[in-house]
């Protein structure tokens, strides 16, 4: 009933602040304009991907705090792109009067796979077995193979190393002493494939899991990702879900928090590492889930009300748009042929420069038969980076 209803109290709707320009603030800004929810953004550099889109802006060091401050002036709450913020920023933003989601007792977490590892284990959550090194023969006595990870700084299978004996462990330490971090040694775990479970958490509690997807990686970056991941048991299903519900409860995750498996090949599920911010596995939900997680991070952090999750469709497949090695044209180019060939399918792209490797847009195509949403997120995908051999893999 209308008299029910709270009234309204401003004439203007608050200001979220986006911390960092990529592909993933550019994305938060389509929901933003839906939801007429201003965004100012703290861009790295002039034209970067979310600058293009976002006219309120500022261009500076996301490490200087008095840039930071400037940009939070007149925003009820700030957010992020990306998870390198200094903690002390966060806490300082958070004493100016500003709402700091994910906050930074919660984004350690993602910080510092080290600190991520004890509070999981803490919690009795399925981890890989793990110890911090800090010489070879540590490394030794934890066992080899293992992968060794610095605790911070990594990011795109940078910072990760496979190692079978004490001479192999020389690039981690040595890169471990260069940037000041700790060395973690996993166990190798031997995983039928990796999966992701994406959770939209708002401060007052409420919580949302997607569908359990199945990604793959090529060197070392998200490649592509099926959702829901195919054969996966209900009762693993249901236990990712649970552990990621729980992980964003007990460390207070505000926003999307994302948690990457890997389903081991005597069917259990571990957890590999946490992101706290929209994330390349959930690109799909653009278009293949009721509410994006671009939408629900938005939502979450404001404290609005969630969205469903539920997906559209019975298979959504993303497949990622990397830069080739000999880049000549320009993605825009691309589109005649993709969208002529197929009017299901979504694109997006990222308004960057290609470099080879570098994450530069992805596709999306949903469906009801799996192998056709492959071949054409695939086939679109190859078409994009000029490379149409790989399409028959
Ligand atoms: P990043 O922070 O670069 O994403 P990850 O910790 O996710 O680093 O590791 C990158 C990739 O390395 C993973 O996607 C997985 O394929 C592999 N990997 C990481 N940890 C392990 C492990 N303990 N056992 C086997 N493979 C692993």
């Amino acid at each position: 009933m209308a008299d029910s209803i709270a009234p309204r109290s401003s004439h203007r709707a608050p200001t979220l602040a986006v911390i960092g320009g990529g592909q993933l603030a550019r994305m938060m800004a389509q929901p933003a304009i839906a939801m007429g929810l201003p965004l100012r953004l703290l861009a790295e550099a002039e034209g970067v991907s979310a600058a293009q889109v976002i006219p309120d802006q500022l261009v500076g060091d996301y490490r200087d705090l008095p840039t930071l401050l400037k940009v939070v002036d007149g925003c009820s709450t700030v957010t992020f792109d990306h998870e390198h913020v200094p903690t002390e920023h966060l806490h300082a933003l958070s004493s100016a009067g500003v709402n700091v989601h994910p906050g930074p007792e919660a984004l350690v977490h993602a910080q510092d796979k080290g600190v991520m590892r004890e509070r999981l284990t803490a919690l009795g959550v399925p981890c890989p077995r793990h110890a911090l090194v800090s010489t070879p023969e540590e490394v030794e006595s934890f066992g080899f193979p293992a992968v060794l990870k610095t605790t911070r700084g990594g990011y795109d299978g940078k910072g990760v190393w496979v190692v079978r004996s004490a001479e192999d462990c020389a690039d981690a330490f040595s890169t471990a002493a260069e940037s000041d971090v700790r060395i973690l040694a996993e166990e190798l775990v031997d995983f039928r494939r990796e999966l992701s479970v994406l959770v939209a958490r708002s401060p007052s509690g409420q919580a949302a899991a997607y569908p359990v997807v199945a990604s793959t990686q090529r060197d070392g970056i998200c490649h592509e990702v099926v959702a829901p991941a195919p054969d996966l048991s209900p009762e693993l299903a249901a236990q990712a879900q649970q552990i990621g519900l729980r992980v964003a409860g007990e460390l207070g995750v505000t926003g999307i928090l994302a948690v990457e498996l890997f389903e081991t090949t005597d069917g259990r599920v571990l957890v590999n590492e946490l992101a706290m911010r929209p994330h390349n596995t959930g690109h799909w939900t653009q278009d293949g889930a009721v509410t994006s997680q671009f939408e629900n991070h938005l939502r979450a952090v404001m404290d609005l009300p969630l969205g469903s999750p539920s997906p559209r469709a019975r298979w959504t497949v993303m497949v990622n748009i990397l830069g080739g090695d000999s880049d000549t044209g320009h993605l825009y180019d691309g589109l005649p042929h993709a969208l002529a060939r197929d009017p299901h399918l979504r694109v997006h792209l990222y308004g960057k420069d290609l470099r080879p490797g570098r994450k530069v847009g992805h596709v999306n195509a949903y469906g009801d038969d799996l192998d056709d949403c492959l071949e054409r997120a695939r086939h679109a995908a190859a078409w994009f980076r000029g490379d149409l051999g790989e399409t028959s893999e």
